[in-house]
Parts: structure tokens; C-alpha cells; sequence
């Protein structure tokens, strides 16, 4: 039986009473919202915090409403909600259709959007007990000073593995975050960096409030594919969202991000002289497909084979823009 450690808990009901309790115990809290990541990792000793800080109680942070600019989803909106959530459809359906795809039924109603954007990175290396790392030698994202992916490396490259990230990138959603000097507003894009020990440029006195999905990508095609060994429970070990504008006839824009190879989302580059004034048919879906693959390279941090999941790559690609388009997909 795998026991938590010990640790202090308290439960603020507000924004500021958490940031006040991050800043009065700088380094030693971890932020838990529906804890269905942190508490298995805090079991394996992944995260060893003296004082876990519970956002359950900050009732001002759920729900999704609409603004002016487009929509406003709070971080402790839970994934079972944005997945029947009316106002997501069905402009920003991608990102229901995410959310409806993590997990099981039971983790989607604990586990909250801000837990989501804010998922550890997983890794076989790293996703498991103290005494099978501690029996491996650790690594160097816990304990340890080499990586078991790339031996050679210097830098952790295990996995992100949100599903809704990648859609609320494609979307050109903004996150907010909150700190001792107010709020910010970062483009999704940016809130990830590629270092798998921290994957985001949260500090460790701040905490992510609200999403913002622009006005401006109403009228969108959206679509999400996830690969995954059992489809009722498991992660993401490769997942896309697309985003695209115009007709069958005639594509006018295309944004593809491609998840869970490394630390970061990938939001591909260079697609527009390859869809701008084009049908939206097999042709143009193939060459997409093509330089989808060509930018992605995943690695064996995720247990399932890497070149299985590169050959995938334009295949789901491919099933995206069929979706994106309402042609028929296998
Ligand atoms: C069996 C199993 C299968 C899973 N499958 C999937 C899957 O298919 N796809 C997927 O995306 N996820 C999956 N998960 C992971 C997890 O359930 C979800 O990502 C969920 O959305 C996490 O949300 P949470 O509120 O439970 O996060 P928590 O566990 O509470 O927190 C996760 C991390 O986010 C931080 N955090 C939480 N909220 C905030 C905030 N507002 N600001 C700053 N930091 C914050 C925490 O400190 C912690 O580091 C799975 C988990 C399990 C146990
Ligand atoms: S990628 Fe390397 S350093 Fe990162 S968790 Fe895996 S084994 Fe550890």
C-alpha cells in the first residue's frame, strides 16, 4: 500500500487568502484543486511539500461565463463540466471534446481545467514508486543526475500530457495567473516551456485563475484526436488539435498542435503555404499530414513504442482535419 507523506493542509476560501499563504510559506506548498495528479505523485514521492495548500474552497475561480472578448473559463471549472458545458458549443467544441477524453467519468469530476494545465510531465522513468527509482538510481527530475531518455542529455524531455492544452493553444487561449503583484496574461503557447522538471513559468508564489478563449476564434473548425492504449482511462501517448478557417473549397488558416512527444505542446510551423486558397481535401490533408510528421520526433518517455507513435502522427493529423472538415474518417 503506497501512504502519503506527512504534510500541514489548509484550505483557503479565497484568491488572495491562497496567494497570502503562498507567499508566507515560500517553497514549501503545493497547490491541490482536485488532486487526482498530486495525490498519486505525492504517494510516490514525487512531491514532497510541507504544506499543501487545497483550492477546493475558492468558489470564485468556477465556471465558465461569457465576456465581451469571448469566454472566461475558471481554473477550478471541473473537466466533467467543460465537457457538457452549452457555451463551448459550438465554437470551441474542441475543447469539450478534450476534456470529455481524459481519464474516467470519476477523475473528470474532481479534476479541474487549472490541474490540467498544470499536470506534471510524466515519464516511464518517473511516473513510479520511491523503490523502483530509488532500485534505477532515480533521474534527473527527481533525486537523481541522469536522464534513462536521453543519456547523454542534460535537460528532462518527459511528457506533457494535458488534453485540453493543446486545444486551448490551437484556440489562442490566454491564461491568467495570479501573484503577490496582481495578474498577468500569458498566450497559452507561452505558458509552456520545454523543461520537463517544469514545464510552465508558474512561479512558486502564483497560481493559474482563469482561461481566456478569444471572441476572435468563434467561427472556427475544431477538432481533437488522442491516441491511447485503453480509450475508457488511459493518457494521452499522442494527441492533436486543429484549429482551421474557410470552406471545403477553399482553406483559409491552419493551426495544428501535436502533444505528449515532449515537455511542451508543439504548435507546428510553416502549414499556410500548404492550406491558404487550397481545397480542404485528401491531397492537401496528405501534405499537411506529411510536415506534421516531419516536425515531430517522439521520444521513449511515454511506454509505448516511438516509432509507432511517430507513424501515428499523420494519421491522426490526417483524422483531424477530416473531423475539422465533416468528412468521413475510420
Ligand atoms: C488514472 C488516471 C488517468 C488520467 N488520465 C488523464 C488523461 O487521459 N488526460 C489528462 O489530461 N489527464 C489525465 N489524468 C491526470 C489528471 O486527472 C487530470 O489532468 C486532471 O485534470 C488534473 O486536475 P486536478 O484538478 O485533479 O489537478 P491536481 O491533481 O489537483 O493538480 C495537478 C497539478 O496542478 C497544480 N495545480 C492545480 N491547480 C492549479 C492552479 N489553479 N494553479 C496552479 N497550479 C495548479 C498542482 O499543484 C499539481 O501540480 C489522469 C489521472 C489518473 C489518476
Ligand atoms: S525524461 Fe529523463 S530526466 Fe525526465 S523524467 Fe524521464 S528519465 Fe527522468
Amino acid at each position: 500500500m503506497l501512504t502519503l507523506p506527512r504534510f500541514e493542509w489548509v484550505a483557503p476560501a479565497s484568491v488572495d487568502d491562497v496567494l497570502r499563504e503562498l507567499a508566507e510559506h515560500p517553497g514549501e506548498c503545493l497547490l491541490v484543486a482536485g488532486g487526482t495528479d498530486a495525490v498519486p505523485n505525492l504517494k510516490h514521492r514525487l512531491h514532497e511539500p510541507r504544506r499543501v495548500v487545497s483550492l477546493a474552497r475558492v468558489r470564485e475561480l468556477r465556471g465558465v461565463r461569457r465576456t465581451a472578448d469571448g469566454l472566461e473559463l475558471g481554473a477550478l471549472t471541473t473537466l466533467s463540466q467543460l465537457a457538457r458545458e452549452p457555451l463551448l458549443a459550438p465554437d470551441f467544441a474542441a475543447v469539450a471534446l478534450a476534456a470529455s477524453l481524459v481519464a474516467s467519468p470519476q477523475i473528470r469530476n474532481m479534476g479541474t481545467l487549472g490541474g490540467n494545465l498544470c499536470l506534471d510531465t510524466r515519464c516511464t522513468y518517473y511516473n513510479q514508486t520511491y523503490f523502483w527509482r530509488e532500485a534505477l538510481g532515480f533521474c534527473l527530475k527527481k533525486d537523481g543526475l541522469v536522464c534513462h531518455v536521453v543519456p547523454q542529455g542534460r535537460r528532462c524531455v518527459a511528457a506533457h500530457s494535458s488534453d485540453v492544452a493543446p486545444t486551448l493553444i490551437a484556440y489562442g487561449a490566454d491564461v491568467e495567473i495570479a501573484g503577490p503583484g496582481g495578474v498577468r496574461r500569458v498566450a497559452c503557447d507561452e505558458f509552456f516551456v520545454g523543461d520537463g522538471i517544469h514545464n510552465n513559468i508558474l512561479k512558486s508564489d502564483e497560481l493559474v485563475t482563469r482561461v481566456f478563449l478569444p471572441e476572435a476564434a468563434r467561427g472556427a473548425r475544431g477538432a481533437y484526436r488522442k491516441l491511447r492504449p485503453r480509450g475508457a482511462i488511459d493518457f494521452p501517448m499522442l494527441s492533436v488539435a486543429v484549429v482551421a478557417r474557410g470552406t471545403a473549397s477553399r482553406m483559409e488558416s491552419l493551426r495544428i498542435v501535436v502533444s505528449a512527444l515532449g515537455a511542451k505542446p508543439r504548435l507546428l510551423g510553416s502549414l499556410a503555404p500548404l492550406v491558404v486558397g487550397r481545397a480542404a481535401d485528401e491531397e492537401t490533408f496528405a501534405a499537411v499530414a506529411a510536415a506534421a510528421s516531419k516536425q515531430c520526433r517522439p521520444l521513449i518517455n511515454v511506454p509505448y513504442d516511438d516509432d509507432w507513435r511517430h507513424a501515428m502522427v499523420p494519421v491522426l493529423v490526417t483524422r483531424a482535419l477530416r473531423d475539422a472538415f465533416g468528412s468521413v474518417s475510420p
